[in-house]
C-alpha cells in the first residue's frame, strides 16, 4: 500500500465504492477529503455547499457534459463528525457494479483521488477517530464468521481493548515515576512509595496482561472455528454421526465396512462457532492399498485436530483396536461417543476418558449432551461471555507478552536492588510495547501490512 509510505496528506480528497460489488438496492459511493464537497457539489443538481451536517438529499448526479448519471440520494457529514474524521459525502445510487462505477468515474473526474485500500479507516486512524487495534477491529467485524467472533471483534471496536491498555498504560506511567523520583532524588530521603508497593502493583499489571493473553485461545477459537475429527472402527456410524451433526445428507451411509475411503469435510456451526468436521475412513488393519491410504490420512487429521470424536459401538463393546486406538488419542482433545445406544447394550464400559456421551445418530438422540461435551472441551474455563475481551490478534498478544515480561524483570530487578535508573528504562520499554497495541510507535510497514488487507473502500 503506498500510501503509509509517503509522507501522507491528511486532508487529501478520495472517493472509492464502498458498498460490495455486484448488485443490490443501493451502492454508496464515499467521498472523503477536504474537497469533498466542492467535488460533490460539481455533480450535484442540489446547493450541497449549503446543507447541514449529517443531512440527507434527494437529487442527480450529472457528469460533465450535464448529462444525468443517476438519481441519487447524498448524505453529508462535515467536519470531524465523520468515521474519517473529514469531510464526508456519501452518495446512494442504484445498486448495480456498473452504475455505481459510473457515479464513481464522475466523482473522480470531478477531482477526487481513486482511494488505496483501507484509506478511510487510516485516515480515521491518522485523525485520531480510531486507534489501531479498533481499526484493526473492523476488519475483524466485516470477516465474523460466526456469532463468538463478531462478539469479540465488536468489543474490540467498541474499545473495551483499547481501554484495558490505557489503564496498563496509566499505571505504568505512575510506577516509571516513582521510579525515576528514586534516580532524580536519591539521597533525599523521599518516600514515594516503598518497594514493596511498587512490587506488588507491578505483580498486579503483569498478572492482569498474562490473564489477558491467555484469552487467546478463545480468541483463535472463535476467529478461526475448530477443527473436528470423527473416528472409529469401520461400519461404527461415523458418517451417520457426520450427517446427524450437519443435519443433511453429505457423507456416504453404507452398512459395507470401509466406505468412507477418504475423508470427508465439512463445515458446520454450534452454539455459535464454527466447525470443520472431517469424517475419516475407518481405522482398522486393511490389506486394500487405497483402503490403507484412507487410513492412514485419517490417523493425520486426527493428529491435527482441535478435537477428537472417537466413535464406538456401544451394541458391540469396545474391541483390542479401538482401546490401542484410545490410547494413541490426547485425552483432553477426545470425546467417547458411544453411538447406536437405540440398539440391545449392556453397561458402556468406563474408559480411560474425560468426557464420554452416548447418542444414536439414528433417532438423533443425545446429540444436546454431544454439544454440550464438544464446548466444555474446547472452553477451557467455559464459554467465553458476550461481553469478555478477548485477543485474538498475534500482534497484540506478543505486545502484551513482550510488556509484561519487561514488568517481570523490573520486579526482578528491584529485589536484586539494581539502580532505578535501569528499572525505568525497562518501564519505558514496557509502555512503549502496548502503545503499539494502540498504534502509536508503530513502523510503517506495520500499518502497511494492516491496512493494505482491507478493502478498497473501508
Ligand atoms: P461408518 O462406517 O462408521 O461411517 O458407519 P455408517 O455411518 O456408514 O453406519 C454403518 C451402519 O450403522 C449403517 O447401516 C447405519 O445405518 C448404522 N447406524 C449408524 N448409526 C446408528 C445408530 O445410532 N443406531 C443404529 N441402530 N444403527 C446405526
Amino acid at each position: 500500500m503506498k500510501f503509509v509510505h509517503e509522507p501522507y496528506q491528511p486532508g487529501d480528497t478520495i472517493a472509492a465504492i464502498a458498498t460490495p460489488p455486484g448488485e443490490g438496492g443501493v451502492a454508496i459511493v464515499r467521498i472523503s477529503g477536504k474537497d469533498a464537497l466542492i467535488c460533490a457539489a460539481k455533480i450535484f443538481s442540489g446547493p450541497i455547499q449549503s446543507y447541514k451536517t449529517h443531512t440527507a438529499h434527494y437529487g442527480h448526479i450529472r457528469n460533465k457534459s450535464g448529462e444525468t448519471i443517476d438519481s441519487v440520494l447524498v448524505l453529508v457529514m462535515l467536519g470531524t463528525r465523520s468515521f474519517t474524521g473529514e469531510d464526508t459525502v456519501e452518495i446512494h445510487c442504484h445498486g448495480g457494479s456498473l452504475i455505481a462505477r459510473r457515479v464513481l468515474d464522475v466523482v473522480l473526474e470531478a477531482g477526487a483521488r481513486a482511494a488505496q485500500a483501507g484509506e478511510f479507516s487510516f485516515k480515521a486512524f491518522i485523525n485520531g477517530k480510531i486507534d489501531l487495534a479498533q481499526a484493526e477491529a473492523i476488519q475483524s467485524v466485516i470477516a465474523a464468521k460466526n456469532e463468538k467472533a463478531l462478539d469479540a471483534a465488536t468489543n474490540q471496536l467498541q474499545g473495551k481493548l483499547s481501554m484495558l491498555v490505557q489503564q496498563y498504560q496509566s499505571e505504568l506511567t505512575h510506577i516509571a515515576a516513582i521510579l525515576e523520583a528514586w534516580v532524580d532524588f536519591p539521597e533525599e530521603d523521599i518516600e514515594f512509595a516503598s518497594m514493596e508497593e511498587v512490587s506488588a502493583e507491578l505483580k498486579r499489571v503483569y498478572t492482569s496482561m498474562e490473564e489477558l493473553v491467555a484469552t487467546f485461545h478463545d480468541g483463535k477459537i472463535a476467529r478461526d472455528g475448530i477443527s473436528l475429527c470423527l473416528v472409529g472402527s469401520p461400519n461404527v456410524g461415523k458418517s451417520s454421526l457426520m450427517n446427524a451433526l450437519l443435519d443433511k445428507e453429505r457423507a456416504i451411509v453404507s452398512p459395507i465396512p470401509g466406505t468412507t475411503r477418504d475423508i470427508v469435510e465439512d463445515s458446520l456451526r454450534i452454539n455459535g462457532l464454527n466447525f470443520t468436521v472431517t469424517d475419516t475412513a475407518g481405522i482398522r488393519e486393511a490389506d486394500d492399498s487405497i483402503e490403507q491410504e484412507g487410513i492412514r490420512r485419517s490417523r493425520k487429521a486426527m493428529a491435527s485436530a482441535d478435537l477428537v470424536l472417537l466413535i464406538l459401538d456401544a451394541n458391540k463393546g469396545i474391541s483390542p483396536e479401538e482401546e490401542v486406538l484410545l490410547s494413541e488419542i490426547p485425552k483432553d482433545q477426545t470425546i467417547v461417543v458411544w453411538n447406536k445406544v437405540d440398539l440391545p447394550h449392556g453397561s458402556l464400559q468406563a474408559l480411560d476418558a474425560p468426557h464420554a456421551v452416548m447418542i444414536s445418530a439414528k433417532e438423533k438422540t443425545g446429540l444436546k449432551d454431544l454439544h454440550n461435551a464438544i464446548d466444555s472441551v474446547i472452553w477451557r474455563h467455559g464459554p467465553p461471555s458476550r461481553e469478555e475481551v478477548l485477543i485474538a490478534n498475534v500482534r497484540h498478544k506478543e505486545a502484551l507478552q513482550s510488556s509484561a515480561l519487561g514488568l517481570k524483570r523490573v520486579e526482578a530487578g528491584l529485589s536484586a536492588g539494581v539502580s532505578p535508573e535501569f528499572l525505568a528504562f525497562d518501564m519505558r520499554q514496557s509502555l512503549l510495547g502496548l502503545g503499539k497495541i494502540l498504534g502509536t510507535d508503530v513502523g510503517e510497514d506495520i500499518l502497511s501490512s494492516i491496512f493494505s488487507q482491507f478493502c478498497i473502500g473501508k
